[in-house]
């Protein structure tokens, strides 16, 4: 097929969970999917006032790719589920990236809002490849086929995750390396996507984490229903899709018989200051304040060397909580040594 052009989509905020479905979809219209480097250095990243990193890596990629490409794809995530709602900065990031763009390239800014139904999603991309000049049914196609590649990549996201280096986990097709010996270590990571999978915000923590003997879950292989059942005993509701699916999560593993979770937060994140207090008020509630959690709050002057120290630590934690449940130790209700928090402000 004739290339139609290039559509750029910024490497930031929920490229790391929907790339995979993105991707195919503008590809099987005929357009040529640029995706945006690595910011890699701080000194490269645009500052605003007031803002998470997630938010300012995402102008950075924007404007690294505004003149290579015919639009930016930043769609308005209003709600990724059927009943919650995103933090309200992600309304706002296509104007955001209008503003810094000086209005130099077109964005594709439609409104994902999946409340409004279980056709709001495919709605959404029929009118965007109708911007694109893609006839309905072309774009119904391109929809279908991309559902049915992004489904195929969550299927082997267990694999993935421990078996591919994290700067090629939303690329398909790429071959893994082979099947490593189980790891001692069963560890949790949750946070939201792009604290745990951007390599600019956390510095490769989940390499690292692979080279301490540790397996990774994430709340990636969770359904929409499991994180529901999770969170449905609260007594209050957390509005936020990401907060139900970082707490919903954090049960789910904890009964599952993780051996210990890593939360990565973001510095300036409302939602993650808030979640952190409520976790480990839970955990200590429930008793179940002697799984070790690490909590890791990160931001542009976190440096690779402080968090290879915590997660070493954390290491040790839990391979020592390891060996007093195996010798049958009892154990205790305080949450003694078992919590560490890390801040780097
Ligand atoms: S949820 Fe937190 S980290 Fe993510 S965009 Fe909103 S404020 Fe930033």
């Amino acid at each position: 097929m004739e290339e139609k052009g290039r559509i750029g989509i910024p490497r930031a905020l929920m490229f790391y969970r929907y790339l995979p479905l993105w991707r195919p979809f503008f590809e099987r219209l005929g357009w040529r999917v640029k995706i945006s480097d690595g910011a890699r250095q701080k000194e490269k990243i645009i500052y605003f006032e007031d803002s998470c990193l997630p938010m300012k890596l995402l102008v950075t990629h924007a404007v690294q790719l505004k003149d290579k490409v015919d639009h930016l794809f930043i769609p308005r995530l209003v709600s990724i589920h059927r009943t919650y709602i995103m933090c309200p900065k992600f309304r706002g990031a296509p104007d955001i990236v209008r503003l810094a763009t000086e209005g130099n390239v077109s964005i594709l800014d439609e409104t994902i809002d999946l409340r409004k139904g279980g056709m709001s999603l495919l709605q959404t991309f029929l009118r965007i490849g109708e911007k694109l000049g893609a006839s309905r049914q072309e774009s119904k196609r391109a929809f279908r086929e991309a559902e049915k590649s992004f489904s195929k990549f969550q299927k082997d996201w267990v694999d993935r995750i421990n078996r591919l280096p994290t700067a090629q986990l939303f690329e398909m097709d790429v071959p893994m390396s082979p099947v490593r010996k189980k790891a001692p270590f069963r560890i949790a990571f949750i946070g939201h996507p792009y604290n745990l999978f951007d390599t600019d915000i956390n510095k490769d923590l989940l390499a690292l984490a692979k080279s301490l003997q540790m397996e990774i879950v994430t709340s990636d292989l969770l359904s929409e229903k499991e994180i529901d059942r999770e969170v449905s005993d609260l007594s209050k509701e957390i509005y936020w899709s990401s907060g139900r699916e970082i707490v919903g999560s954090l049960f789910h593993f904890l009964s599952d018989g993780v051996d210990g979770v890593v939360f990565l937060t973001s510095f300036k994140c409302g939602i993650d200051a808030l979640l952190q207090e409520f976790i480990k008020r839970r955990l200590k509630v429930q008793g179940r304040a002697s799984v070790p959690l690490l909590i890791l709050s990160l931001d542009e002057h976190t440096g690779r060397e402080g968090l290879t120290t915590r997660l070493e630590a954390f290491r040790d934690v839990v391979e020592e909580q390891k060996k007093l449940q195996s010798s049958n130790v009892a154990r205790s209700d305080e949450p003694k040594v078992n919590q560490v928090q890390i801040n780097y402000k």
